[in-house]
């Protein structure tokens, strides 16, 4: 089965997704602007970069609405870092919120100055230890009832599925490792399957 994964690309890291994302055997298309949205796809990737520069173009855009339709109506979607935050119901240092389609309430830039940007190797449910490369992240700071925990990292929840929404603090799109590309696709594949 082909899958075919629109990557918003209107900001932030989105090569890195679709190089990864290709290498599995899935195709990638970038969504810039509004009309990229009537090309059919199977799933949605939200990268890293700034959220609130993010959330402000796709509304701008006119691509909002649609895009959280889609969440809505069980797309699946994976988020990392400023796409996590895209994706959370509350922020709990900034009163914006964007799609808000997953029961998570999480700390943008949580790590402060000083531990910003820093790399590590923890487990991640169903898969193991996996690398994990943090940027300015933010992590999840608690989780409503229908949220999976995937990863904590010192105490602070990094990674967690709630349906077929994935989110991630960090960017697995850096790094050679392609399992959580790989488990996207999974769920991907067993969405089509029971569509
Ligand atoms: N600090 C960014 C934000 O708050 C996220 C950083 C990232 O995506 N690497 O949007």
């Amino acid at each position: 089965m082909k899958i075919t994964v629109a990557v918003s690309a209107v900001q932030g890291a989105f090569i890195e997704h679709e190089k990864m994302l290709e290498s599995l055997g899935a195709e990638c298309f970038e969504l810039r602007k509004k009309s990229d949205l009537e090309r059919p796809f199977d799933a949605l990737v939200l990268p890293g970069g700034e959220s609130t520069v993010m959330g402000k173009l796709l509304f701008e855009l006119d691509m909002f609405d649609t895009l959280k339709r889609k969440i809505e109506d069980g797309m699946p979607v994976f988020g990392t870092c400023a796409g996590l935050i895209l994706l959370s119901k509350s922020i709990s240092n900034d009163s914006a919120n964007y799609f808000a389609t997953m029961d998570i309430t999480t700390k943008r830039n949580a790590y402060g100055r000083q531990l910003g940007s820093f790399h590590t190797t923890a487990d991640f449910k169903g898969i193991g230890d996996i690398p994990m490369t943090f940027i300015r992240a933010p992590y999840i700071e608690s989780a409503g009832e229908g949220v999976e925990i995937l990863s904590v990292v010192d105490g602070n929840i990094v990674a967690a599925r709630q349906g077929n929404q994935l989110v991630t603090a960090f960017h697995p799109e850096v790094l050679e490792d392609t399992s959580v590309h790989k488990y996207f696709l999974e769920i991907t594949e067993n969405y089509l399957k029971n569509k």
